[in-house]
C-alpha cells in the first residue's frame, strides 16, 4: 500500500523532503502540494511530483480526500494552524521543528491530540535518526559506561547568513541538542543557565557568539554546550558523554584522512545539510512505515513541547544571566 502525503510549504526542506518521499522512500508518494505562493508549489510538484494536486490552501489540502498523511514544512509561525487542522482531520502529520513557535501553542497541540484520542504528530527532530548518535544512545542505554553523570557538548557553524541574529542561537541551533540530548540521557531538564564567551570578532550585528548553555536534568546531570555559530572552521558538532565507569563520544563523520605538506589530518565538513542528510532519509522512512501501520514511533507532540518551553528558558536565561528553572505541565499518561 502506498501513503499517499500532502505536503505544505514547498521551499528548501519542503523540496528535499518531497524528493525523499516521491522517488526514494518506499511506500509513499506525495499527491498534493500547497505553498502561500502557488506558482512556487506548481514548479515544484512539476519538477518533483509530476501530476500532484496543487490546492490553494494548506486547510483545503488537509481535507483532500485523496491525502492520507500531511508534511508540513512552511514556516514556523504558520505549524501551529496546520497541525491543529490535520489532528482535526484525524490525519497524521509531520511537522518540521519547530512544532509551533510558542510553548502554549505547542501545548495547543498536545491537547488537542490527547483530545482526539489518537497519537498523529511526529515532530521533526532528525538527529534522533543519525547513525551515530544512535550508537551513543545504545551504549548509555546498555549501561556500557554505567550512568551517565556529565555532558560536554558543541554545536559550531562555520559562518551564518546575516539575517541570523537575536536569540536564534537557542531557537534555530541548540533547539536540535534540546531535544536530542534529552533522548540520549533519557531524562527531562529542570533548569537551564547561559554562559557569554568573549564575543568573536566575527560576530555579526546583533549576534551573541560564542555562549555556553548549561541544562540539569531531573536526574542530576549535568549538560554544558558551546554554541559557537562563526568559529570559521566546519560545521563541527560534538557529545561526548561522561558516565560512572567510562566516557562515549559522537563519532566523526565519516571523511577521507589524508596526508599532505607535513600535516596529517581529516578534512571537516562545512554545511549542516550534508553532515546530517542520511538521517532524513532514515527519519521519513521511519515515519512512513510507522504512519502506514497506524503509530507514532518519532518525538511527539509532547517532545515538541518539551523542547519549546527548555527554548524558552535558554532564552531568558542568556537574557537575564539567571539559573531559569524548567516548568512544563505533568507529562501526560498518552505520552508515557
Ligand atoms: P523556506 O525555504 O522559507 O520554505 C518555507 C516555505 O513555506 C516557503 O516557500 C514559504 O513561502 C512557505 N510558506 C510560508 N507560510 C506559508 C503558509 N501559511 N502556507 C503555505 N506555505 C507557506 O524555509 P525552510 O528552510 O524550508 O524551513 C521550513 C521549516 O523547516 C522551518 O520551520 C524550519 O525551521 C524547518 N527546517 C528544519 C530543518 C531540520 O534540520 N530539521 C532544516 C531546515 C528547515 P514564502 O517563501 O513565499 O514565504
Amino acid at each position: 500500500m502506498t501513503l499517499k502525503i500532502g505536503v505544505i510549504g514547498t521551499g528548501a526542506i519542503g523540496q528535499e523532503h518531497i524528493a525523499r518521499l516521491h522517488g526514494k522512500i518506499a511506500g509513499s508518494a506525495v499527491v498534493a502540494v500547497n505553498d502561500i505562493n502557488s506558482d512556487n508549489a506548481r514548479a515544484v510538484a512539476d519538477r518533483l511530483c509530476p501530476g500532484a494536486a496543487v490546492h490553494a490552501s494548506g486547510e483545503e489540502l488537509i481535507r483532500s480526500p485523496d491525502v492520507d498523511a500531511v508534511l508540513v514544512t512552511s514556516w514556523g509561525p504558520s505549524h501551529e494552524e496546520f497541525v491543529l487542522a490535520s489532528i482535526a482531520a484525524g490525519k497524521p502529520v509531520f511537522c518540521e521543528k519547530p512544532l509551533a513557535t510558542t510553548a502554549q501553542a505547542c501545548r495547543r497541540i498536545v491537547e488537542a491530540e490527547i483530545a482526539g484520542g489518537r497519537a498523529l504528530v511526529q515532530v521533526g527532530f532528525m538527529r534522533r535518526y543519525d547513525a551515530g548518535y544512535r550508537m551513543l544512545k545504545q551504549v548509555v542505554a546498555s549501561g556500557g559506561i554505567g550512568d551517565p553523570l556529565m555532558l560536554h557538548c558543541a554545536h559550531r557553524n562555520p559562518t551564518v547568513p546575516a539575517h541570523y541574529v537575536g536569540d536564534m542561537g537557542i531557537t534555530d541551533t541548540f533547539i536540535h541538542e534540546i531535544d536530542v540530548l534529552r533522548w540520549l540521557v533519557d531524562d527531562d531538564y529542570v533548569s537551564a543557565q547561559v554562559i557569554q564567551g568573549r564575543r568573536s570578532r566575527h560576530a555579526g550585528e546583533g549576534l551573541d557568539d560564542p555562549y555556553l548553555v548549561v541544562l540539569k536534568t531531573r536526574g542530576g546531570v549535568v549538560i554544558d554546550t558551546e554554541i559557537f555559530v562563526n568559529c570559521q572552521f566546519g560545521y563541527d558538532i560534538q557529545c561526548q558523554i561522561v558516565g560512572e565507569d567510562g566516557t562515549a563520544s559522537l563519532p566523526e563523520p565519516a571523511t577521507v584522512p589524508m596526508r599532505k605538506g607535513a600535516f596529517a589530518g581529516q578534512p571537516l565538513m562545512m554545511d549542516w545539510k550534508l553532515r546530517f542528510i542520511d538521517s532524513y532519509d532514515v527519519e521519513l522512512a521511519e515515519w512512513v512505515e510507522a504512519t502506514a501501520a497506524g503509530r507514532v514511533t518519532g518525538p511527539t507532540a509532547w517532545d515538541g513541547y518539551f523542547a519549546a518551553v527548555t527554548s524558552d528558558a535558554c532564552v531568558e536565561a542568556k537574557r537575564t544571566g539567571q539559573i531559569v528553572p524548567i516548568t512544563t505541565m505533568d507529562r501526560p499518561d498518552f505520552y508515557r
